[in-house]
């Protein structure tokens, strides 16, 4: 990839161009610590050419990116699902080709090692799935004596997406794909910490020749251009990915601006119960691979591990081998399994939890003592349920494991959160699995398996405080459509 140009300005209206005020703002690599971008003046020392500073978009470039997604609406929802799926296609293409550029793209803002990088794959399923399953239907009623009544599906015009750093090809695909295949027009913000992903995309976007203004992407604060988003008075459905204190903000501003209609995907702090009669070696292995996935940087890692206390030990001791053997090193470098925190900012914060849970439990691995931004995969046992770390979402390879003796027991500490969005259940008793699944309060629960399972074609999202409606593949379509009712007078029926 070394040499290879990356865009860093805005994408509106089908081009690419700087802020309206020329503002820029520094991306750090996580992979090294260096720059990756700064200001205009600044020498760019990295292995990626980036042609201009990065852009920070301001309430101007954002009303821009409105005014343009809303003159394109009117032709891209009158085009067949077919024309529009073809677009979808040809992108779905474009990002498979992409894939070792959009790998190290994410290796380098957020230190996601590339053998762990299957968006690409994932993300353009999105694309390709939306481009033949956009045929959104309504019904028809007799039920009325002198009418015969139809629903119409249509789409709601301006859609509004605000994505997280974690994922961010996922997150883009996942909303872009059944927003613009209902015939909406887009205007997407990516994180300040991973905005490269989504412009190189925009830039394949351009590619695959979308019409301006269909598919609009800005760089840039949260405060300020995601703000702008949320409080735009022609953006009808704002979908977001992101922290629960983030989304309560984009609630308000939502309320006070023209009542959007809201997507919610938020965080979670999810448990894991394993009963005695387990498979043990497949629960620790899977419990182990959803935590310390992209380093704990996963919304629905299993982040609380529940044991009956018959098994514990055993569970415990082959957990900490299959945790504590992660390789360590270079996201770069195919053999690396554990990558660093994406910045030092999350760096920090899970380092505070790690202090906090210090005083609360026991600390079941050796002190840290990781350099640079990277965190050991930490173990802490006998946590109180009401400790903070038992109650916040860390985001970090950091897993707390409690023991049980009851059902009643496991599922009331499970349920004992304001998150919602995923849990998991181990046991060979098929009475017992579909018990407690019925009984955690979570979006999705996986029987003898645990995130990041799912199905695709299955709603997700999350409970309480996780999250509002659901993504999936059809579901998701729902979201972006409006239902109209149409009442027909007829003379004789
Ligand atoms: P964040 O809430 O800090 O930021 C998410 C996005 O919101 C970013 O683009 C940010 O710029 C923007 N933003 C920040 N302040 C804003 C404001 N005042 N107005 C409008 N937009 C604003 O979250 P993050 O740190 O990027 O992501 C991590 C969080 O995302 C975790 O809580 C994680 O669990 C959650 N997450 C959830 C899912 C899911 O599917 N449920 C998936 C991935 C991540």
């Amino acid at each position: 990839m070394a040499g290879k140009t990356i865009e860093t300005r805005l994408f509106i209206n089908g081009e690419f161009r700087p802020s309206s005020n020329d503002e820029t703002f520094d991306l750090l690599s996580a992979r090294s610590g260096s720059l990756l971008a700064k200001g205009k003046s600044a020498k760019l020392r990295m292995i990626l050419a980036v042609s201009h500073a990065l852009h920070e978009a301001t309430k101007e470039d954002v009303d821009d990116a409105v005014a343009a997604a809303k003159a394109a609406f009117p032709k891209w929802a009158a085009l067949s699902p077919y024309e529009r799926g073809r677009y979808l296609v040809r992108l779905a293409d474009l990002i498979v080709e992409a894939n070792t550029e959009l790998a190290m793209l994410e290796a380098e803002s957020m230190g996601r090692p590339v053998s762990t990088y299957f968006d690409a794959t994932v993300g353009s399923k999105y694309f390709r799935y939306f481009s033949e399953a956009a045929y959104p239907q309504g019904s028809s009623s007799l039920n009325t004596p002198g009418f015969m009544n139809i629903t119409l599906k249509q789409p709601v015009g301006v859609v509004a997406a605000i994505i997280p750093w974690n994922a961010p090809l996922i997150f883009f695909c996942k909303k872009l794909a059944p927003a613009l295949a209902a015939g909406n027009t887009v205007v997407l913000k990516s994180s300040e910490k991973a905005p490269l992903t989504s412009l190189y995309v925009a830039g394949l976007a351009k590619k695959a020749g979308f019409p301006p203004g269909v598919l609009n992407v800005l760089s840039g604060q949260g405060p300020v251009s995601g703000a702008a988003l949320a409080l735009h008075m022609d953006v009808r459905t704002l979908t977001f990915t992101g922290s629960n204190r983030t989304g309560k903000l984009i609630s308000k501003m939502a309320a006070d601006s023209n009542l959007k209609n809201l997507i919610f995907e938020l965080g979670g702090k999810s448990p894991a119960i394993i009963f005695d009669d387990a498979d043990i070696d497949a629960a620790a292995r899977d419990t182990q691979f959803s935590i310390q996935l992209i380093s704990g940087q996963t919304c629905m890692a299993n982040s609380r591990i529940y044991v009956h206390r018959s098994i514990a030990e055993s569970f415990i001791a082959k957990f900490k081998i299959a945790f504590t053997s992660a390789r360590l090193g270079d996201p770069a470098d195919p053999n690396t399994n554990h990558g660093p925190q994406a910045d030092k900012i999350q760096h920090a914060t899970v380092l505070r939890y790690i202090e906090l849970g210090k005083t609360s439990g026991k600390l079941l691995t050796d002190e840290h003592s990781a350099s640079g931004l990277y965190i050991n995969p930490t173990i802490f046992t006998d946590v109180p349920e009401n400790a903070q770390i038992m109650k916040e979402e860390i985001f970090g390879p950091v897993v707390i494991i409690n023991t049980f003796d009851t059902e009643e027991e496991a599922v009331a500490n499970a349920n004992n959160t304001e998150h919602g969005l995923y849990a998991a259940v181990y046991t060979k008793d098929l009475d017992r699995a579909i018990r407690v699944a019925s009984r955690l309060e979570a979006g999705t629960v996986g029987v003898n398996c645990t995130s990041p399972t799912k199905g695709d074609d299955m709603p997700f999202g999350g409970q309480k405080g996780s999250g509002l409606q659901r993504e999936s593949y059809i579901h998701s379509m729902e979201t972006f459509m409006e239902t109209k009712s149409v009442l027909i007078k007829v003379d004789r029926l």
